[in-house]
């Protein structure tokens, strides 16, 4: 069987690999750094085939220009010179629009479900190795605007079919006792879940390796090998590795890797943080959002997890406190001793998420080399999406699926050119 070479082991190059493997590849994954240890380790572990409206969205707009240059806002652009940026924000602009969405959001559904599905055969399939819980999960507002918002996303949601329910005050409290106070209502989506993304890809990747995957940490990959046009492996900083195919799937990186005329991958790093806090006083039962502050709760066990935040400033590592702050305001209700001005900066996690200026991940090959094969841009719905791509990237590779011709037109990474 041929070998591909996975670069990046994010959820997503992980969950490729999985799926290569299944359909008998020969597979490496290579990593510059640690396993997991980029975004796909502190994000918040929802599961959630209810957010079908994507990223670029009617609203998002007018409501981002109002928040883009607040420094404590739910979504913040850092003002810089950089064209590739602001092409970016064109391209975006361009897409929240209804008829946009009405082309993506049915693309996005058919994906979450089949995810959602994926999911539940993977934890069955791995002897519950790691923490997964489908209990659902709660939108909650406190404003009546936000209510309003969220029930027009409730109507699209129902109109596909997808189970929604509004609990008022009373109701929220009874299901979700720890629910943050002066809550005014929550929308309940019942069949979302949450897992630990850390366990989860170790998971697979302890079973990858019984089945002889190799991974290959600290290794940075500094460019593609070509020789007659085709892609004939990857430049590395421990050396040159020859592959029958060549898989980038890299997150925010992706762009660095490939040049436009070969993948144009319009693809922004949208930071957000996250803290976990050991062992709170309270945990709540259910993962929540937060609307008013964009923030998630998710419990994992006997750890909780504030996570939020998306800032369009490039691959920059620096974190900025005001956000970060906005972003864990009610976690001393579940532990009361928590500060969050003595924080050490250590803890406060952040990461890149890969965002498409259409809010739509990108699966497919490279026109000039059909053996290079790129899956990007999964934004804030990178683990929820990771086996759905995982299985498309694999039915690509092996060139079979007729049914996938269509979903892989609107994931393509030639769509932005016309
Ligand atoms: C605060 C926050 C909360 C989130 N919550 C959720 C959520 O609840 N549910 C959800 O579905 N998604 C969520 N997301 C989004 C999700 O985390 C991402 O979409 C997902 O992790 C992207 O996975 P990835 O594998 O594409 O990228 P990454 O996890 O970033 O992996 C890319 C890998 O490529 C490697 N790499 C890059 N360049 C090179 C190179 N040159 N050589 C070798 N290796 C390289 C990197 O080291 C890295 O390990 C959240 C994100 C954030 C920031």
């Amino acid at each position: 069987m041929p070998h591909i070479i996975v670069i990046g082991a994010g959820a997503v190059g992980v969950c490729c690999a999985y799926y290569l493997r299944k359909k008998g590849f020969h597979v490496t994954v290579v990593d510059r750094g640690r396993i997991g240890a980029a975004c796909s380790a502190g994000n918040a572990g929802l599961i959630v085939p209810s957010h079908v409206i994507p990223l670029a969205a009617p609203g998002v707009v007018s409501q981002g220009l109002k928040w883009l240059f607040r420094r404590d806002s739910p979504f913040y652009i850092r003002p810089r010179l950089d064209p590739a940026l602001w092409s970016w924000v064109w391209r975006f602009t361009r897409h929240c629009n209804n008829s946009a969405v009405a082309k993506s959001t049915p693309v996005l559904h058919d994906l979450l479900q089949r995810s959602a599905h994926l999911f539940d055969e993977l934890f069955q399939a791995h002897e519950q190795a790691f923490y997964y819980r489908k209990k659902g999960l709660l939108m909650v507002y406190r404003q009546d605007k936000y209510r309003r918002a969220l029930q027009q996303d409730a109507d699209t949601a129902a109109a596909l079919g997808i189970a929604v329910r509004h609990l008022s005050q009373q109701e929220l409290v009874q299901l979700e006792p720890h629910a943050p106070a002066r809550s005014a209502g929550a929308f309940y989506y019942p069949n979302d879940a949450h897992l630990d993304p850390t366990q989860f890809i170790q998971a697979l990747v302890d079973r990858l390796s019984d089945q002889g995957v190799t991974f290959l940490e600290n290794t940075e990959v500094t460019g593609l090998e070509q020789e007659n046009g085709q892609v004939t492996g990857i430049a590395a900083a421990s050396g040159p590795l020859k592959g029958d195919m060549v898989l980038i799937a890299s997150g925010s990186w992706s762009p660095l890797l490939a040049g436009p005329k070969v993948l144009p991958l319009p693809v922004e790093a949208g930071k957000g943080y996250s803290i976990t806090l050991d062992q709170p006083k309270i945990t709540p039962t259910f993962p929540m959002i937060l609307s008013e502050e964009k923030a998630t709760i998710t419990p994992l066990g006997d750890r909780i997890r504030f996570a939020g935040t998306l800032e369009l400033s490039g691959l920059d590592h620096r974190v900025n406190r005001a956000r970060f702050e906005s972003v864990v305001a009610v976690a001393p209700q579940y532990q009361p001793d928590f500060q969050v001005d003595r924080l050490d900066e250590s803890r406060i996690w952040h990461g890149f998420r890969p965002c498409t200026p259409d809010g739509l991940p990108i699966i497919g090959r490279s026109k000039r080399h059909p053996n290079l094969l790129v899956a990007t841009g999964h934004a804030m719905l990178g683990i929820t999406l990771a086996p759905i791509t995982g299985s498309l990237i694999a039915n690509l590779a092996a060139e079979t699926g007729g049914e996938q011709a269509i979903t892989l037109n609107a994931l393509s990474p030639f769509r932005f050119s016309h």
